[in-house]
């Protein structure tokens, strides 16, 4: 796997620094965040200005695409930060474009760097910096995410991505049976980033294969201190799995791995897929299958919402439904909503399925849910997301005040 051993995406350089020099291998690109740089080529050993470019502007960026060496040379002509963008996230990018626009990119790039260096009347625009030439709107939303991507590699490696849990009880008698593990990411410089905003970033990458291990190595470790509080019932930990996790080949020993490090059982442990896994990757699919062979339990998140085929489920054996909190909100106002729901928690219960309804806000909502034969609640009345810390004062207090009133 690449390089994940960047501690900062930002990147400092002086006054007259060499950025990178013609010939060398093509590891990051950049994003100029403030400051210019120069763009020369060597012409009968004599540097030969291409270009300038500063601030909003991408550098260097050919040389990762095609993973030739450095056809230019960039140096700071004042001082100058960048954020680097590692060759991951450009090759895979690449790599995952539809062929055609593969074969488009690399003939141009074939075209660019065979574009004789001397006399040309194009010179001038074959730079190995990208300029914006007419800075769009579509361009800063994909300068942004670049930008967001590079921080949370860093913020990985620099242990800034933290599970925080948020109760999962028991819908009749309120008692925690067990938490969801939500990621949460506190950036120095961006303060609290929306887990909806770098989790799809991460899923899109493979940035998700190092975050997904780190959150399931972690919250198992905590899993078992919930545990140590609540010597009466077996607590379990629902973790979200992208299909990309599943993917790896290693998935389901590094989760055995982890359980048995902590001397947890696999039906502790509950994986919250999306219906995406059944239309995406079959390999993810078929380990997917393995991991409920293995006895860990698999919840089919966000129930309800997207294509809703339920073809799949003829196939596919899951324990749980997590129906969406989108159903939750109407429950009270609209009469039909309150019919589909029941009626996805009769075909759960009919399939022999536990089900989840998430999102729940309310003690109006809780008590239409409490008549309608629903098993596990998960929302804001019950509490949010919270820390480590505070999960085991709840328990505790749980403990002390049995059931709960959050
Ligand atoms: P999700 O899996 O559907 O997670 C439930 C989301 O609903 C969480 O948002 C939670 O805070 C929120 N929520 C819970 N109860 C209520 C409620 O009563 N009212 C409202 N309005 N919201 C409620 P959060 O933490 O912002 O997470 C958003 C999404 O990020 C998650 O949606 C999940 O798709 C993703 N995510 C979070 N952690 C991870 C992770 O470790 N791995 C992966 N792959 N995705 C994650
Ligand atoms: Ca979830
Ligand atoms: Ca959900």
């Amino acid at each position: 796997m690449s390089n994940w051993s960047s501690t900062s995406a930002l990147k400092h350089f002086q006054m007259g620094e060499t950025i990178f020099s013609e010939g060398d291998p093509g590891d990051s690109a950049y994003i100029i965040e403030s400051g210019s740089v120069e763009v020369a080529v060597s012409v009968d050993g004599q540097p030969f200005p291409l270009r300038i470019l500063t601030s909003g502007d991408v550098l260097g960026e050919m040389a990762v695409m095609d993973t030739a060496p450095r056809s230019a040379s960039a140096k700071a002509l004042e001082e100058t930060v960048c954020v680097a963008i590692s060759s991951r996230q450009i090759s895979e990018r690449v790599q995952d474009a539809d062929p055609v626009v593969q074969l488009l990119v690399n003939t141009l790039l074939h075209r660019i760097r065979s574009t004789p260096q001397i006399a040309s009347s194009t010179k001038s625009n074959i730079a190995t910096g990208l300029q914006a030439e007419s800075p769009s709107e579509d361009n800063d939303k994909v300068l942004d995410k670049m930008r967001l991507e590079s921080e949370l590699q860093a913020a990985l490696t620099n242990n800034q991505l933290r599970p925080h849990y948020q109760p999962l009880v028991n819908i009749q008698t309120r008692q925690i049976l067990g938490f969801e593990a939500l990621i949460r990411w506190f950036s120095p410089t961006r303060g609290h980033v929306s887990p909806g905003e770098f989790t799809s970033i991460a899923e899109e990458t493979s940035l998700i294969i190092p975050i997904g291990q780190q959150t399931i190595q972690q919250s198992c470790r905590d899993l078992v201190q919930f545990q140590a509080l609540c010597p009466d019932r077996p607590l379990f930990i629902s973790i979200n799995v992208a299909p990309r996790q599943l993917a790896e080949d290693d998935f389901l020993t590094n989760l055995q791995t982890v359980i048995d490090q902590n001397r947890l059982k696999p039906a502790q442990i509950k994986l919250e897929v999306t219906e995406r896994v059944f239309m995406e990757d079959p390999v993810a699919l078929e380990t997917l299958q393995r991991c409920r062979q293995a006895g860990f339990h698999i919840a089919l998140d966000d129930f309800g919402t997207g294509f809703s085929s339920l073809n799949y489920l003829t196939r596919f054996e899951v324990d749980g439904f997590k129906i969406d909190r989108a159903f939750v909100q109407e429950i009270i106002t609209n009469q039909r909503t309150q019919v589909l729901l029941e009626s996805m928690l009769a075909m759960a219960h009919g399939l022999g399925m536990q089900t989840v309804v998430e999102g729940i806000e309310t003690q109006e909502q809780l008590d239409v849910l409490q008549r309608s034969g629903c098993d596990i609640g998960q929302g804001y009345l019950f509490g949010k997301a919270l820390p480590f810390a505070e999960v085991q004062q709840l328990l505790i207090q749980e403990a002390a005040h049995n059931p709960i009133r959050v």
